[in-house]
């Protein structure tokens, strides 16, 4: 048995085999052959076996995730079985008497280069994807290396993986994939709130896990106090099955919330909402009894299409939302492209700090025609719901007005062609220091602000949000945090606009009452964490409240001192 001490980054308790998404080393060394019969026959070899490989993950992959899901693997057959490409391979073998790998790396190179130069025709464009799949597959055989195949997954495992990018967690099918343990990766990190969103088990950041254990070997994967269990004993297995229970039966109990109103003990009444990446989160919303939809991340819609969405496909996956929430507000927030989040077809320049670079409304006004295609998409969707638009990482009151004048023109052009607007609130994220620091300004210019508490705390404190090194860093308590939230919270209030927040401090349960004291109007959060918060909030009484925030950022003077202060203030309602 071997304990490995990571972040808790999404609830419960998984235990389940291993099975590693780590891609093998397929590096080798050109070699000249003499037995070229040979040669060509032990990679005519690997073509067989690669084929029967992807025969078998497509059957299992239409089963686990559906036909549509499983089509790409056509595509690699028809790659296998077209003699233009091995043949080329064979011929390349035989004329430089070269070995397999080498023959198979030059001839797939310039068959890439090929079909990647077809810029006339994206379908001929997008299957230099496929061949660089195919490719890798074989030269996998050759190498004796295995391949990972995530769309085969068929019995329930915790897969272990150096770092999941959001589009590799959207990938893992739920009914096998019962938790994930990461090396690198810290709570806010977008691998981890999509677990949250997923109601899968999570630890990141452990470090060496993916050295640590084997695929096929036991693990635990404890998301509640962020632990990895590798070779866990027969009582320990029991141990940890019967905390998931607790925990499954502490959710039940939870669960009886889901219509009541999110009040305090004394009938004050607040907002909590949930946060979505996808109009597939629209379940868990309901599940979960949220008041409204407090963040909507549209750049899953970027991430999850092969192309730019267009304006009509954004618009449905928008209209889907909003109708969802039968009148209660939807807060979407323009793509948030950038950082750790990019999109396979818009080739972007590399830079130093990418979460210090062109991301969100700097990506977007530098791109308007893309920008303006989502705010039509947008501003159509108004007429079937109530709508709030938000615009993520403004710093400074020109960027807030050049995104406001944009939606402006985009509404005029609307409304001239007679297309159907509704009424909508305009809001922006608070998520840059300077923004936070300026708040009152910003407040007349705005309907509403939303506090995005990743980010705010990264820049804030200068520490990477996925760099597990600095997790200590992530400090939502540190009283200069909370200044900047406080100040944000009484602009708006003085303002006459209302403040909600969407980072992941709002669904913290050890946070909130702070934010609850500092007079925060909405919450929004993962959908798995609201009932948990909405039966908190039931136990406090807004009376205790009185000189919490004021202590919090004028007499504590440390992350760890405003943890006591609110852990102290909660001991009450415990006895
Ligand atoms: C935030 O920064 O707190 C936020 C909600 O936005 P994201 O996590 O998508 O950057
Ligand atoms: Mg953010």
């Amino acid at each position: 048995m071997k304990k490995i001490n990571g972040i808790a980054a999404s609830d419960g308790i998984a235990v389940a085999p291993a099975y590693l998404l780590v891609e093998p080393d397929l590096s080798f060394t050109e070699s000249s052959v003499s037995d070229v019969e040979a040669e060509v026959a032990r990679f005519k070899k690997a073509v067989a076996d690669s084929q029967s490989d992807v025969e078998k993950i497509k059957e299992i992959a239409k089963k686990s995730l559906g036909e549509e899901e499983a089509q790409v693997f056509d595509a690699h057959l028809m790659i296998l079985m077209d003699p233009e490409f091995t043949g080329a391979i064979s011929t390349e073998i035989e004329n430089s008497k070269i070995n397999a790998e080498a023959a198979l790396d030059k001839t797939s190179k310039t068959f890439i280069t090929m079909f990647e130069g077809m810029t006339d025709n994206p379908y001929m464009q997008e299957r230099a994807a496929d061949i660089r799949d195919v490719s890798k597959r074989m030269m996998a055989h050759l190498l004796n290396k295995e391949l990972t195949n995530p769309a085969a997954i068929d019995h329930e495992v915790v897969v272990v993986a150096h770092d999941l990018t959001p589009s590799d967690t959207a990938q893992l099918n739920k009914k096998y994939v019962k938790g994930f343990i990461t090396d690198i990766g810290g709570r806010t990190a977008h691998s981890a709130i999509m677990a949250r969103s997923l109601e899968l088990p999570a630890v990141v950041g452990t470090e060496t896990i993916t050295s640590d254990v084997k695929n096929g070997q036991m693990l635990v994967c404890d998301g509640l106090s962020g632990v990895a269990v590798v070779d866990p004993t027969d009582d320990e297995i029991a141990d940890y099955k019967k905390k998931g229970q607790a925990f499954l039966d502490q959710k039940a109990e939870w669960q009886k919330l889901k219509n009541e109103p999110s009040v305090t003990a004394d009938g004050k009444k607040f907002i909590i909402a949930a946060n979505i990446g996808t109009p597939d989160d629209m379940a868990g919303v309901h599940d979960n009894g949220a008041e409204a939809v407090g963040l909507y991340r549209t750049e899953f819609l970027y991430m999850d299409s092969s192309d730019f969405p267009t304006e009509d496909q954004q618009f449905e996956a928008y209209k889907s939302v909003i109708e969802g929430m039968d009148g209660k507000p939807v807060v979407i927030r323009t793509m948030d492209i950038g950082g750790d989040k990019h999109l396979d077809y818009w080739e972007l320049p590399d830079e130093m700090n990418p979460f210090l670079g062109i991301r969100a409304i700097r990506l977007s006004l530098k791109n308007k025609e893309i920008f303006k295609t989502q705010l039509r998409a947008l501003l159509r969707a108004s007429a079937y719901g109530k709508l709030c638009i938000m615009f993520p990482m403004i710093g400074t009151l020109e960027e807030l007005r050049q995104a406001k004048a944009v939606l402006n023109e985009e509404k005029e052009k609307l409304v001239s062609e007679g297309t159907k607007i509704g009424d909508y609130e305009v809001g922006m994220m608070i998520e840059v220091p300077a923004a936070a620091m300026l708040a009152d300004q910003f407040a007349k210019e705005v309907d509403f602000f939303s506090i995005g508490t990743n980010d705010l705390i990264q820049y804030t404190m200068a520490a990477d949000r996925g760099n597990d090194g600095l997790s200590y860093l992530y400090q939502p308590y540190h009283p200069a945090v909370l200044r900047l939230i406080k100040h944000t919270i009484d602009s708006a209030h003085k303002a006459g606009i209302w403040v909600g927040m969407c980072g992941e401090a709002a669904g913290d349960a050890t946070m909130f009452p702070i934010l609850l004291a500092m007079g925060l109007d909405e919450y929004s959060m993962s959908a798995t964490s609201i009932l948990r918060i909405r039966s908190e909030m039931k136990k406090i009484n807004t009376a205790d409240l009185a000189g919490l925030a004021d202590k919090a950022i004028n007499e504590s003077q440390t992350n760890a001192d405003n943890e006591k202060l609110v852990a102290d203030f909660m001991s009450k309602y415990s006895k």
